[in-house]
Parts: structure tokens; sequence; C-alpha cells
């Protein structure tokens, strides 16, 4: 079986499909017409479809002849962002935008369930799809999925993934064995001071100061605190506080993120922030909230699916076309939760291309994909499951 050809074939449908995602772009949770066309989909294929799955999510079954059942990921969720893309197929929704390659992981799995449905009688064991909600916001539809029950009837021992990824050229797809991307969180400080004129500094407590020698002190967390060997990042993202020129405000609120490659430093560094703020309040008699959410887990991919993910690559698009991705990205993604469970590997699938102008980053008003990857990727999708079905477990 030609997997490769049989994906080109469907190269107009996945565009037709990713085009329409496109256009119809919904954010975390509220996937209401996009698990709907999903689920239309999928029902016409021999696949049996569950809708409801973390509100949103939607999960098709295909049965195949043996037990072992391997699972294929792909995120529903657009962002709050508005488009700039001068484009036919451009979100008709103001403020809504697919700016992060969703509506093309949606339509290449699509597309393996299409080909993979054609393939049942040759199949050695179970495909399940998932079609995840809300991989953008936190707590991250993997979570909900797995609670609800994703992994389980049948139990799927394996899972596999990939995201676009515009600084890769397309054709070009990236592995990496063991961590791939970090922890996340997010975090919000309040600072209380004591309000009042600014003539009469005096008699203020004022969180300006107090929020200019926070960030000031969680610079050293990097710098003094912690190994410079160990990956870490603490940004703060906003600072608000105060409305004029003669007005001491009463409070400030900074939030930001830490990020980690290493879980173990996740509590040393909350603790690190919490003892800054109670510090420099402190010192100024003034008080402080800490509120910090635990975002998605590091993202570690098994070793021997990474290789079997990298035989793959080279056979389907040449050894060339395999590439290796040596550091760790910062950038958090909910893939990871399955990942603890179970085994796979997680990789990038490169839509990058300058003369198309595909190659803006993550999250920007004018981010694109080229939409010859779409073969592509379904390409990988379904030799992924084909080829991890016929593994002889001995
Ligand atoms: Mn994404």
């Amino acid at each position: 079986m030609d997997v490769k050809k049989m994906a080109f074939e469907l190269k107009d449908k996945l565009i037709e499909m990713r085009r329409h995602f496109h256009q119809f772009p919904e954010i975390a949770y509220e996937e209401v017409k996009t698990s709907s066309y999903i689920a239309d989909k999928l029902s016409k294929l021999d696949i049996e479809v569950k809708t409801g799955i973390a509100k949103t999510g939607v999960v098709g079954i295909l049965k195949g002849n043996g037990d072992k059942t391997i699972a294929l990921r792909a995120d529903m969720d657009a962002l709050p962002v508005t488009e700039k893309n001068d484009i036919e197929y451009k979100s008709r929704y103001e403020g809504k935008m697919h700016a992060c390659g969703h509506d093309a992981h949606m339509s290449m799995l699509l597309g393996a369930a299409m080909i993979l449905s054609k393939l049942k009688k040759h199949l050695k064991g179970n495909v399940k799809f998932i079609f995840q909600p809300s991989e953008e916001s936190l707590p991250g539809g993997a979570k909900k999925m797995i609670e609800e029950g994703v992994l389980d009837n049948p139990t799927v021992d394996a899972i596999f993934g990939f995201h676009a990824d515009p600084t890769m050229s397309t054709g070009k797809v990236g592995y990496k064995q063991g961590v791939l991307m970090a922890f996340t969180s997010e975090f919000t400080i309040i600072l209380q001071g004591k309000g009042g004129h600014a003539a009469v500094p005096q008699r203020s407590i004022d969180p300006i100061v107090m929020a200019s020698d926070v960030i000031q002190e969680l610079q050293k967390i990097t710098s003094r605190w912690v190994n410079p060997l160990e990956p870490l990042v603490v940004t703060i993202g906003s600072i608000h506080g105060g409305t004029t020129f003669n007005i001491i405000p009463g409070e400030v609120e900074l939030k930001g993120t830490v990020r980690v490659l290493n879980m173990e430093l996740v509590d040393k560094v909350k603790g690190m922030i919490d003892n800054i703020l109670k510090g420099i309040t402190d010192i100024y008699g003034g008080t402080y909230s800490f509120e910090f959410v635990k975002g998605y887990p590091v993202l570690k991919n098994d070793k021997a699916f990474t290789i079997l993910a990298t035989t793959i690559i080279k056979e389907l698009f040449g050894e060339e076309n395999a590439v290796e991705i040596e550091d760790p990205l910062m950038g958090g993604e909910d893939f990871a939760y399955y990942l603890e469970k179970i085994q796979g590997t997680f990789l990038r699938l490169g839509t990058g291309n300058k003369e198309k102008g595909s190659n803006y980053p993550w999250h920007h008003q004018r981010f694109n994909i080229d939409e010859d990857a779409l073969p592509l990727g379904t390409a990988l999708f379904t030799k992924f499951a084909v080829d991890f079905l016929s593994l002889d477990d001995r």
C-alpha cells in the first residue's frame, strides 16, 4: 500500500477541509460547529464516533483485526486573534483565528481516517482518532479527555501526533527523543499598598515602586539562584496599576509565566517567587496575593517510538527531510498529558514557505500554513498507525 500516493490523491479534499475550519474558527471549549463537522465526516466512514468527550471533543474508533490500539491526535481550538491575512478563506469571525495551525491538524487527521478506513482489512489492530478541544487554554483538553476515558475501551497502547512548524520548510519533519517541550505555568501577583496623593508619598504605600523591586528581584531567580545549566524562564508579561499623573494607586497586578524542563524545579521556583514577594512587601509595609497555576507538564518523547517515527519520515520523504531537533522548546503542549500515561512521540511538521508567506510565527495575525504540507501530514499519521499495528510484540 502506497499511503503517500493515497494522501496526495486526497490533497484537494484536505485543502477544502482545512479552509473550512480556517473560515469558522472556534476557541477553547467552544468548538461546537468544528466537532459536528468532524463527527459528520467520520460517521461517513466505517468508524464508530463518540462526541461530547471533554465537552466538545470527538473520538473515532476504527476496529481492525487485532488487540493493539494506536491513537492519533489533532487539536481543534482557534485563538482570540484577528486575522490579517488577505486570503479568500480568511476567518469569518472578528477576533478569532486559527493562528496555530490546528485547522491543518484536523484536516490531516480526517485525511488519515479516510485512508485508514479503506485499509481496515489490513490493519492488525484498532485506530483511535482523537479530536481534542482546548490545547491553548488551561487546564487543557488532553487532561479532560484522559479523565473522561479517551485512553480506555479499547485501551490505547501508544499515541502519535505532531504540530505544524513554520520555522521548518515544507517537506521537512522534526523529531526528538526525550524532552521536546517545557512545563508551563501562569501566575498572578497582586501587590497591595495604600493609595494617596503623589505629592505626599510618605503617607502612602506605593505598589508601583514595590512592583519595580519585585520585577528586578525576579530576575535573580534565573541569574543567581538556579544552576545556570538548568533551562528556566521567568517572564512578567503584564503589569497594570494606576490611573494618572498625580495619584499613588492602591494596587498593582502582575501576570507572568514560569517554564522549566525539569519538573523538580517547579515548586522551588514557586517558593522563590513567594519569598521575594514576602520580603519586598515587608520592607514597604504592603501585602500581596500570589496565585500560581500549573500548566502542562514537560513533554517527553519515548525513545523507541521516536526511532520508529524517524524511520517512517525517512521512508516517506527521504533521509534529508528527517531533521533532528537539537534543543527542546520552552513552549508548552498538552500532548504531554498523554505521554505521561502511555508511550508515543510528538513531531514537528514543516509548513514554512517564505514565497507563500507561511513563515510567520505561531499566534501571529498573519500565521498561515503551506497547504503542500497537508498530504505529508496525512501520510505520516497513516503510516505511523499502519506500521505501529504491524509491529511484532515479541
Ligand atoms: Mn498549537
